[in-house]
């Protein structure tokens, strides 16, 4: 049986990034991968700007020791400026963003100063330069702002809107096909005859692509049929530059997707030491990276977030980033036999300062429903064999 690290490691040398680029909306950048690094073209803030609503200063004309009495001589909202420079006994009412006046050196809050008509008192103690937003704080002109290799943010979105950016260079974005197979799984929406289960995999996965900013290719559903498996794969092979498959993989007498493709595809079926997920298939298919899940839905799901994922990940061009994990206090007892990394779902919370998990309950890789209370996985190690109540574990935090 492969190691799960070997396992992942594989996967991830096999993965070959997309090279062809597109411009793209950034309102539709979202989640996409910026092809190349972006320099500003312009300061933010651009200008000298009032970070408080106040009124505007010479800090000069301040007593050091008693209240300094000063005339309002123009009130500046955010998007106005003032032509005239700030003259000796004079103060500017100013709001959060409006322009430095030249002359003013110091912003006092509001809160602060008394106010009658246009004279105001502005009390001792005031720093020169408070409350004042430098121009280029943030970003200077020339800096890299967004690297090559980025996966978008709403954070990064935002930066690009404040250079003024409308289009970026994004790889684009994977094809991946999506299937099921089973005799047994009918789709929602039609009649459940017994004996039969309804396709939850396909939605969830196309759920997981989605939301990682793949664009799924629905290959649909196909029987345990081996000529119907080899035609629909066939085909994909052309067109995806990754086909995910659920079910078929295991070694039971209709696990045929795996069969399919060591007609015509170069094909290592593998035993990874990692419950849940321990029978996978991968290989290649045409132009496409092929991988095959397990058909129970919490393997599968566990093995899109530790395998896939990370390799849609590179296939998409973003620059890998390590996995962050927690060091938590268990709370609750864990027990299994020993050889194969266990990835518990998990309640991680904070008790007063402290990081504890707790595993959802049942852990069967039928029960889809312990990923839906989890918010982390618990790294039960290949060798240990039960972890008590009080110790460290470590927790992989979900992230779809
Ligand atoms: P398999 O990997 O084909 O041996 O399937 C393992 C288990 O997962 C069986 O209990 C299947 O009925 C179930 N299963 C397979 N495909 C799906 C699916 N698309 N949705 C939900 N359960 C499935
Ligand atoms: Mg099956």
């Amino acid at each position: 049986m492969l190691a799960f690290d070997d396992a992942k490691q594989r996967v991830l040398d096999q993965t070959r990034a997309v090279t062809e680029t597109e411009h793209r909306s950034v309102a539709d950048a979202l989640g996409r991968v910026v092809a190349e690094p972006i320099r500003a073209a312009l300061a933010v803030p651009g200008f000298d700007n009032s970070a408080m609503d106040g009124y505007g200063v010479r800090h000069q004309d301040l007593s050091a020791e008693a209240p300094t009495p000063l005339q309002v001589v123009a009130d500046l909202p955010a998007g106005q400026c003032l032509e005239t420079p700030l003259a000796a006994g004079e103060a500017v009412r100013i709001m959060t963003g409006a322009p430095i006046p030249d002359g003013c050196d110091c912003v006092v809050m509001q809160e602060m100063v008394e106010r009658q008509e246009s004279r105001i008192t502005i009390p001792a103690g005031q720093r020169p330069h408070q409350h004042i937003r430098n121009a280029g704080e943030d970003i200077a002109v020339g800096e890299t702002v967004i690297e090559a290799g980025c996966r978008l943010t709403p954070p990064d979105l935002g930066i690009l809107s404040s250079q003024g950016i409308t289009d970026v260079t994004l790889f684009r974005r994977p094809r991946v096909g999506l299937l099921s197979s089973g005799d047994e799984v009918v789709q929602p929406g039609t009649p459940l005859k017994p004996g039969r289960i309804y396709d939850s995999n396909r939605m969830a996965l196309g759920a997981a692509l989605r939301s990682l900013g793949v664009e799924p290719v629905d290959l649909g559903h196909v029987p345990d049929d081996l000529p119907m498996i080899e035609r629909t794969l066939r085909k994909a092979g052309d067109t995806c530059d990754a086909i995910l498959s659920t079910g078929g993989v295991s070694v039971g007498d209709h696990d045929l997707v795996k069969k399919a493709l060591q007609r015509f595809g170069s094909i290592n079926f593998w035993k990874v030491a990692m419950k849940p997920g321990k029978p996978q298939a991968y290989g290649r298919l045409g132009k496409a990276l092929f991988f095959g899940l397990p058909g129970n839905p919490v393997s599968g799901l566990a093995v899109f977030l530790l395998i896939v994922r990370p390799a849609l990940l590179k296939m998409m061009g973003a620059t890998p980033e390590p996995t962050p994990t927690l060091t938590a206090t268990l709370t609750t007892p864990l027990h299994k036999r020993p050889g194969r990394v266990s990835f518990l779902r998990a309640v991680v919370t904070n008790e007063g300062g402290e990081i504890v998990a707790r595993s959802t309950g049942a852990q069967g890789s039928g029960i889809l429903t312990s990923f839906h209370q989890a918010n982390g996985l618990i790294v039960f190690p290949a060798d240990a064999v039960s972890v008590n109540p009080g110790e460290q574990v470590t927790v992989i935090p979900i992230t779809w």
